[in-house]
């Protein structure tokens, strides 16, 4: 019996959407609990300033002490180095482990296991841990990033890539002032960041079908001969030294079209994961992360608006991840030296060639839609608009209609 735990809901995985879907389904009361194993790797990840406010707003308080101040970025791309704006940077390790304090300050119980097997049935769930413990629970949050399991069938997959990292040390003064710079390559791209602290991160994204093979010392030598030889870089390479093991992790962007079956919603990389150039992983994870419990209270609780909770839910992930892969494609076009190389072309050419973002917006119609109200997925009139395609309900809490009610009326819509 000691080995069987019985809990409302089971989160799978601590990284930034499990934890941020935990504490927002204990908020609404439910009885939840954490099941995973902590991150190893150490990797240092941007996070942009929307992120940030978005972890202030939720007042995690030991995970944003583990976030830098903003620092400067700059850009190597089709020839020209430019400033661009200012990112935050974290080391993964230390961010996910604050992200547990901050699960433990909401009084939620983490179990650290290795899970082996989730079951759902229509009354119930069963979560096998490789310690042989076993969790039943009446609903599973998988967010297990890129280790959940992935169905050819039900994913939407981007252009393979591959990210290879590796940490240097540096005990130089004159490397005190923390950088990000991105560079791109003739069959790739480059990403440095130096904390200021005398770590600096370099990750090299690839085709994962090129050459640079999966052997760890294939791996090394491949980009510790990139960082050391870029010219942009000279002001840092002569000071630094490889610190610990490459590590190459998978970046193809992948959307899961059924994100939600049975007792189980995905959320996080789980369901949408985008390309590291957008800089959005982490954003997209939230955005999924931030709405997901509305969802499973509607699925559970209302199970007659079940389909609209989906729709609400697929749709949102759906926009976001198509506007971020628009968003990366943009980048890769700035590049033109090399637009005969697979790497690029391909990039250059998905998903598709519609604008990332409209031009103008302009309302096209009101329609139903669903919408979050008062906890739970309901079905109310909306604003399309050409940038909303998903719909405006409420303007400074007046109904959208009713606001826009003269615009309509000029458009002939009602
Ligand atoms: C190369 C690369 C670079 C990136 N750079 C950036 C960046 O600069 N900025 C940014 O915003 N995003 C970046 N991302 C994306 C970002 O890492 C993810 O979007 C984000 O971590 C997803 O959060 P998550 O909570 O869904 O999953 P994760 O953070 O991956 O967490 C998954 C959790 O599940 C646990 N787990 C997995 N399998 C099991 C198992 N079997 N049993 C128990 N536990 C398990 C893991 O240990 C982990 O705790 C990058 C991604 C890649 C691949």
């Amino acid at each position: 019996m000691e080995n069987q735990e019985h809990t409302e809901i089971a989160i799978l995985g601590c990284g930034p959407a499990g934890i941020v879907t935990a504490i927002g389904l204990a908020k609404m009361g439910y009885k939840v609990c954490v099941i995973a194993n902590i991150r190893k790797h150490n990797v240092t990840e941007g996070i942009s300033e929307r992120v940030f406010q978005a972890l202030t707003t939720l007042s995690l308080q030991h995970t944003l002490k583990k976030i830098s101040s903003p620092i400067p970025r700059s850009v190597s791309w089709n020839g020209t180095h430019s400033a661009a704006n200012t990112e935050r940077l974290i080391r993964r390790v230390s961010f996910d482990n604050a992200l547990l304090k901050d699960l433990a300050n909401a009084n939620i119980p983490f179990y650290n296991e290795t899970i082996i097997k989730v079951e759902t049935h229509p009354s119930s769930c069963l979560i096998v841990c490789k310690s042989g413990k076993t969790f039943h629970t009446d609903f599973v949050v998988e967010a297990r990033g890129r280790a959940a399991p992935l169905s050819k069938k039900s994913h939407i997959r981007g252009v393979d890539s591959l990210s290879i990292c590796q940490n240097w040390q540096s005990s130089n003064a004159d490397l005190m002032s923390p950088e990000a710079i991105a560079i791109s390559i003739e069959n790739g791209w480059l990403w440095l960041a130096n904390n200021g602290q005398g770590n600096i991160f370099t990750q090299v994204s690839v085709s994962a079908k090129s050459n640079t093979g999966s052997a760890k010392e294939k791996l090394s030598t491949f980009i510790h001969k990139l960082v050391l030889s870029r010219p942009e870089l000279a002001h840092i390479t002569p000071f630094i030294e490889p610190e610990g093991k490459v590590l190459a992790r998978s970046s193809t962007p992948l959307f899961n079209k059924h994100p939600i079956k049975d007792r189980l919603i995905c959320v996080g990389d789980a369901a949408i994961s985008g390309d590291p150039l957008s800089g959005s992983g982490i954003f997209l994870s939230l955005s999924a992360a931030l709405i997901a419990p509305v969802v499973i209270n509607t699925l559970l609780n209302k199970p007659q608006n079940k389909t609209l909770a989906e729709t609400f839910y697929v749709a949102r992930l759906h926009h976001l991840f198509y506007r971020f892969c628009r968003v990366g494609r943009d980048f890769y076009k700035m590049e033109s030296r090399w637009q005969e190389h697979p790497f690029w072309q391909e990039r250059c050419a998905w998903p598709d060639q519609k604008l990332a973002h409209q031009e103008k917006d302009r309302i096209i119609g009101v329609a139903k839609r669903p919408v979050v109200n008062n906890g739970f997925i309901e079905e109310k009139e909306v604003v399309i608009t050409a940038e909303q395609p998903l719909g405006i309900w409420k303007i400074n809490n007046n109904n959208a209609v009713d606001v826009l009610s003269v615009q309509l009326k000029k458009l002939n819509i009602s």
